[in-house]
């Protein structure tokens, strides 16, 4: 008799522990474009420096996650990844082949989450520091055998529905008609320049957050953080204001998906860029902080990943040279901004003199680290597959893969 009380007690408990168990229904995913287990570790050795204890691990927004696990990246006919295929990975849960988006190598066209959410009544923001069409945004609303079909995945994006997109601005818009600017706008899309248009038009539905244009910098991408320090434009946008104005838009009792990438980390390890690679982490770092702020609200039912779409460059501390680090990679230090952007000093010699070690210009085959916080977290401990990601995210929100 005993045994069966005990027995039905253990039940009662397990039956109301999960009963109890809050669904995610907050949802942040954050890419770092090429951000490996490396670049997070010479970015933390550099914030090591930034306060007196100098040997040690700084911290970056996540880097107390209380979930890490390790994600591998191979895409279907390739050990080493691009992000078109680590992207489907991520937003489809398949793989596909390298350049394509969200095709597989059958030429099926896979379901993202983005799409399975929306359906569930999720609303959808997709952000980038990169033109929107990029491959990692691409993947999360685009379909096409290849990449670098521009027009036809900006096209794609008037389709969705998806309430809110932010990054540089279309690549390819005016490559055929309808412009990618007219299928958005008759789909019901507000399109805001910078901050001041966005702030008048982000109660107007669906809306589409792109930097301001100029003519001093490339307009299809949001600047570098090292590019807004010298240029010091009050008009340029960050990955983090971008993040704040998806949750503006986005914020609902029934509950929304962003997928944010901080793009241009795997530009700066492709050019085996020290401070390029230490600033752009950071600058994801300070997007972060904002799903964080988030999540200390609704600590219940908010879910933040934080991943990347594949490594690039293998970079280590070698042999770090700690004062070295950081005269390199802050702003104001010994490589100041006006030598970097002009490309005076080059990248191999600020690499050996910081004592930093790359194995690659492209990217590798490393796994990649996965951090997660909040409801659902527990499920992203351990080794994993990228395409389980997308899966995980499902199942911690209750919605079917
Ligand atoms: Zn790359």
């Amino acid at each position: 008799m005993k045994r069966i009380v005990t027995i039905l007690f253990l039940a009662m408990t397990l039956l109301s522990a999960t009963g109890c168990k809050q669904k995610a229904k907050y949802v942040f995913l954050f890419i770092g474009d090429g951000m490996g287990f490396g670049a997070v570790s010479v970015t933390e050795t550099y914030l090591a420096q930034t306060d007196s204890t100098a040997i040690g691990m700084g911290k970056l927004a996540f880097s107390d996650f209380p979930v890490m696990g390790a994600a591998a990246t191979f895409s279907a006919n390739r050990q080493r990844t691009d992000s078109a295929a680590g992207g489907s990975a991520l937003s489809a849960g398949e793989k596909v082949n390298n350049d394509s988006i969200c095709i597989s190598p059958e030429g099926d066209t896979l379901t993202s989450i983005t799409y399975k959410l929306h359906d569930a009544g999720y609303k959808i923001g997709i952000a980038a520091t990169v033109c929107i069409d990029h491959a990692t945004p691409a993947a999360f609303f685009g379909r096409n055998c290849a990449r670098g079909n521009y027009y036809e995945i900006g096209s794609q994006l008037a389709d969705t529905g998806f309430e809110f997109f932010g990054g540089g601005d279309f690549n390819r818009p005016y490559q055929a008609q309808p412009d990618c600017f007219a299928k958005a706008q008759d789909a019901g899309y507000s399109i805001a320049y910078g901050r001041e248009e966005f702030a008048a038009k982000k109660g107007d539905g669906k809306v589409i957050f792109f930097q301001k244009r100029d003519t001093t910098h490339a307009t299809n991408q949001l600047p570098t953080r090292l590019e807004r320090i010298q240029r010091a434009n009050p008009d340029d946008i960050t990955l983090k204001e971008l993040v704040t104005g998806a949750i503006d838009v986005l914020d609902n009792p029934k509950g929304f998906f962003v997928m944010a990438e901080g793009s241009m980390i795997d530009w700066a390890a492709h050019s085996n860029d020290v401070a390029g690679l230490v600033n752009e982490t950071i600058d994801m770092s300070d997007a972060i902080e904002v799903a964080l702020e988030f999540y200390k609200k609704h600590p219940k039912n908010t879910l933040i990943v934080v991943t990347a779409d594949h490594e690039t460059g293998g970079p280590a501390c070698n042999k770090p040279t700690l004062s070295k680090i950081r005269a390199i990679c802050e702003p104001a230090g010994e490589t100041n901004v006006d030598n970097y952007m002009s490309g005076e000093q080059n990248n191999s010699d600020i690499s050996k003199m910081a004592g930093i070690g790359w194995t690659a210009g492209s990217h590798t085959a490393d796994r990649v680290p996965v951090y997660a916080i909040g409801a659902g977290s527990e499920m992203f401990s351990g080794e994993m597959d990228n395409t389980d990601i997308p899966r995980k995210i499902c199942e911690a929100m209750g919605v079917e893969f």
